[in-house]
């Protein structure tokens, strides 16, 4: 199944990443990449551990800065906008890291309240972290529904399976409003029934609420199956950057075979 997606999504997030190339020290983690990722478009960056996945998720929001070439998020440069500005344009932008980045020992309903502290100052976030008020909380009962997890909002995270914590950080970054959902390899953690639950939970997320999608993932047959566009990684330079129904087996073999 290959999902179609909208032509069109006026308010989400357009990339660009335009020769771009980090270094950690010595280390060369992208090299001369380049990349167009339209506005609600959904991909999948694949390729094998080291090849620079999550270094290029951390670009399209600023949590790395290019050390050649750069990043434009809505055409705007972001190592060029004000601190304002990247705090305003972070908002828009949800992240799904590896670890989920929950807080395991506050309830499901202060972590997706949690989604909105960004967009205002630290101290007027807290309160209505710590008292809530009833619409904010119908809001979030709302998103947890349609998640199907409605009956946990009162569960600590820490007490959750894995499937479920997935689903209250997908809520944290619809209830944040964001407008982009990157999220760094997300079915690592789960089994094969439950990546393809969640996979399609996110596709259908991002669609409704028209936000770019970027996925990295390691298994290469499941994006493939299920993203529209695949752009294969490999030592931090891009591979391949086209349609999953026109990528070759072979390709995806060698992606992995080289790395080894
Ligand atoms: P992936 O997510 O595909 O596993 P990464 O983007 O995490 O790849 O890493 C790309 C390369 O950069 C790897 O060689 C990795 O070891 C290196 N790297 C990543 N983060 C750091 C860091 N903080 N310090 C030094 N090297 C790093
Ligand atoms: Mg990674």
């Amino acid at each position: 199944m290959t999902t179609t997606w909208p032509e069109a999504a006026p308010d989400a997030i357009p990339f660009r990443v335009e020769g771009v190339s980090v270094s950690y020290g010595s280390q060369v983690a992208l090299d001369r990449v380049d990349l167009e990722i339209r506005a609600g478009e959904a991909l999948a960056l694949v390729g094998p551990s080291g090849s620079g996945k999550t270094t290029t998720l951390r670009l399209l929001n600023a949590t790395v800065e290019p050390t050649a070439g750069r990043v434009l998020a809505r055409g705007e440069d972001l190592a060029l906008v004000s601190d304002d500005r990247l705090r305003q344009v972070r908002s828009e932008i949800g992240v799904i890291s590896q670890d989920l980045g929950l807080v395991p020992n506050l309830r499901v309903l202060q972590n997706v309240l949690a989604g909105r502290l960004g967009r205002r100052g630290f101290f007027a976030s807290l309160r209505p972290l710590l008292f809530p008020r009833r619409a904010d909380m119908e809001e979030v009962l709302a998103l947890l529904d349609r998640l199907g997890i409605g009956d946990l909002i009162f569960q600590r995270v820490d007490s959750l399976s894995g499937g479920e914590r997935q689903r209250v950080a997908i809520a944290r970054a619809l209830y944040q409003g964001a407008k982009a959902l990157l999220a760094d390899e997300p079915f690592s953690a789960l089994d094969p029934a439950r990546a393809r639950e969640t996979i399609e939970l996110l596709l259908g997320v991002a669609r409704e609420n028209e936000m770019t999608l970027v996925l990295s993932m390691h298994d290469i047959e499941l994006a493939r199956e299920y993203l529209p566009r695949l752009v294969g990684l490999r030592g931090g330079a891009v591979a391949f950057d086209r349609a999953a129904s026109e990528v070759e087996r072979s390709e995806l073999e060698s992606l992995y075979r080289l790395e080894a």
